[in-house]
């Protein structure tokens, strides 16, 4: 009988490994370095090296395993291809079909951004929504949509993709994936830092100002102590999430909107604008969508993945 399954979540700097029980339940999670040498070829066989070992170390026979997850950092289509990830130096590649041939466990494959969805939509508080979206701001902006545990990929594995929505089209300056004007530019932490930097020759008197450098970390901790331009720079990106969320709304309408990653970790003084915004923004009964706090932290894509390859309903 089948009582485990692997959660791997491949990353640009360390891949995260965790192994569950039926239940969910993680029993152990551990880390190794990504090496992104020669075109990243040596990632997958590095992860089964780790899942066969860890078996080994438990006394666990594969017959007791009923599959591995692995969520990396580009986008996978609905067939299991991923299509390209930058971060690891890999073109278009049949990822969990290698760590298959070598582990001879069940493998299947997902992008980083739809598994912290899936892991926060069933075991963080998203676990009573039927639908929910999931969107991470941190250096950059990532999106998910999950619908009664399934996982909306699209066609090419695009779906979901909020930190690349339009919404400045008199932008000059280009966001990372090329276009000018998307989300990601003003509502992530780079896009906060540089409100911040660009605007604070205007306010003598914000206490960033002392300082030598800060982090959205600080920016969040002057916010919080009332200081007008933190204040601004999260209400301003707040503003810009919302607007991305209600064009989520518009498409999906789901349950709940799930926000995670660093920015999401500054709590009220990027939730309240998000959530006031939101009501301006959303049409008709969309507003009545909840938002909340992701629960998972960084384990959400290891509890997602791992819940990808018992889910047999997989991408939509
Ligand atoms: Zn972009």
């Amino acid at each position: 009988m089948s009582k485990y399954t692997f959660g791997v979540d491949v990353g640009g700097t360390s891949v995260k490994l965790g192994l569950f029980e039926e239940n969910g339940k993680l029993i152990k999670k551990w880390s190794i370095a990504t090496d992104k040498s020669c075109g990243g070829k040596n990632i997958i066989p590095h992860i089964a090296y780790e899942i066969e070992k860890m078996l080994s170390e438990l006394g666990i026979e594969k017959s007791a395993v009923e599959g591995a997850g692995i969520c990396v950092p580009g986008p996978v289509d609905k067939s299991g291809l991923v299509r390209g990830c930058v971060n690891l130096g890999w073109g278009n590649k049949r990822a969990a079909d290698e760590l298959e041939d070598i582990t001879a466990i069940r493998c299947r494959a997902l992008n980083d951004a739809d598994a912290a969805g899936l892991g926060e939509a069933v075991y963080g508080h998203g676990g009573k929504y039927g639908s929910v979206v999931m969107v991470t701001i941190g250096t950059g902006v990532g999106g998910a949509v999950i619908h009664n545990g399934h996982v909306l990929a699209g066609s090419r594995g695009n779906a979901g993709e909020i930190g690349h929505f339009k919404v400045n089209i008199d932008e000059t300056e280009k966001c990372s994936c090329g276009k000018c004007g998307c989300l990601e530019q003003y509502a992530s932490a780079t896009g906060i830092l540089k409100f911040v930097k660009d605007n604070i020759y205007r306010f003598e008197n914000s206490t960033l100002n002392s300082f030598d450098g800060f982090t959205v970390k600080d920016i969040a901790a002057c916010a919080k102590n009332g200081d007008m331009l933190s204040l601004m720079a999260f209400d301003r990106a707040g503003k810009y999430i919302a607007l991305g969320l209600s064009y989520m709304a518009g498409a999906v309408d789901p349950d709940a909107f799930i926000l995670g990653g660093g920015v999401s970790r500054a709590g009220n003084v990027i939730f309240e604008p998000v959530k006031k915004y939101f009501g301006l923004f959303s049409f008709n009964t969309e507003c009545e969508a909840q938002i909340i706090p992701a629960l998972l932290g960084n384990d959400a894509g290891i509890y997602g993945a791992s819940e990808f390859v018992k889910n047999r309903g997989g991408l939509a």
